[in-house]
């Protein structure tokens, strides 16, 4: 009797162990925002040293979630998960020479589809530290962007944890997306797979505090109306709703657009309800609405799961292509 009821055991603590590793978890999300968004990070200036740090985090992370490295080879010759995008020394003198990016690849399962890439991406950078301030002086970025920064990290966790989907994932926190963008246009020009098989791109932005204009536990999807991207998500089970204040123009104010002027696929996923904090000292760990932020990153994991591993490819709709 003793060993059939061990086996039923073992057969039950695998099937609820399998429901858990597929979750996103409070407490990580907590532990990873809390030192991206830290004093000690400095505000993560764009092509700063603690970009860099945040970079080289984000890529351990990456690292031990089992992804693929996508980023730069070192004088070793081991491959890593940060890509130094140098910069024209020729632009403005107050710009900045280096910025990098933290890229985790999780390679396809089925050799017809991994071609074919999905992009979860974010910016890890935000905009320093103000010395002519008195009080606070340390821009921390909770929300913008160390919110989307663990997004990502979160999603790379769980979808890497599970069984391996057929089309290939690439992880991205890109560098200076807020002094032009440098990251992803370096990412970009240097693409590691030709633009056209990139199948969409999901881009992560303040995702910290709820918009209420929006339903309890949404996020909203800038250019929402533009591709076929965001109503097959939703109807798969993304508390994902149309972009609220169109007249922002949040559709060309991240990363997503440098890829949607080239054609791809490529949105904004956020829930910035245009709180006060917005590039502010104020913007802390201690504002963010974990509990939300956890359920909502939730509902998106079965939907990217399943697009991971369908041969859907979202277009954009009839005169929505934004122009180059
Ligand atoms: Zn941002």
């Amino acid at each position: 009797m003793k060993t059939p009821r061990a086996l039923l055991a073992l057969v039950l603590s695998l099937s609820l162990y399998a429901p858990i590793l597929a979750q996103i978890r409070e407490d990580n999300i907590r532990a990873e925002l809390g030192f991206l968004a830290s004093d000690a990070m400095q505000g993560r200036a764009s092509g700063s040293n603690y970009e860099r740090i945040a970079a080289e985090y984000i890529g351990s992370q990456f690292r031990q979630f089992g992804l693929e490295p996508g980023g730069d080879t070192d004088s070793s010759g081991t491959k890593g998960f940060v890509q130094r995008a140098q910069l024209q020394p020729a632009t403005q003198g107050a710009e900045p020479r280096s910025t990098w990016n933290a890229i985790g690849v999780l390679r396809g399962s089925d050799p017809r589809a991994a071609g074919e890439v999905i992009m979860i991406s974010a910016h890890l950078d935000h905009i320093g530290v103000n010395e002519t301030l008195t009080g606070d002086k340390i821009f921390n970025g909770a929300d913008d962007d160390a919110s989307g920064s663990v997004a990502v990290m979160e999603l790379a966790r769980v979808l890497a944890s599970g069984k391996r989907p057929r089309r290939t994932i690439y992880f991205i926190c890109f560098g200076s997306e807020e002094r032009g963008g440098h990251g992803s246009r370096y990412f970009i020009a240097n693409s590691p797979v030709p633009l056209t098989q990139i199948v969409a791109d999901l881009n992560l932005e303040m995702l910290g505090r709820p918009d209420p204009k929006v339903p309890p536990g949404t996020l909203w999807l800038t250019g929402f109306e533009r591709s076929t991207l965001g109503p097959e998500l939703a109807r798969r089970g993304a508390a994902l709703v149309g972009d609220p204040r169109p007249e922002q123009n949040f559709f060309r104010r991240s990363d997503n657009y440098i890829l949607a002027v080239r054609g791809v696929i490529a949105h904004t996923v956020s829930s910035f309800g245009m709180h006060t904090d917005y590039h502010r000292p104020s913007d802390d760990v201690s504002k963010i609405d974990f509990p939300f932020m956890t359920k909502s990153l939730n509902s998106l994991v079965k939907p990217v799961r399943w697009l991971a591993n369908s041969s859907f490819r979202p277009t954009w709709l009839p005169g929505q292509a934004p122009a180059r």
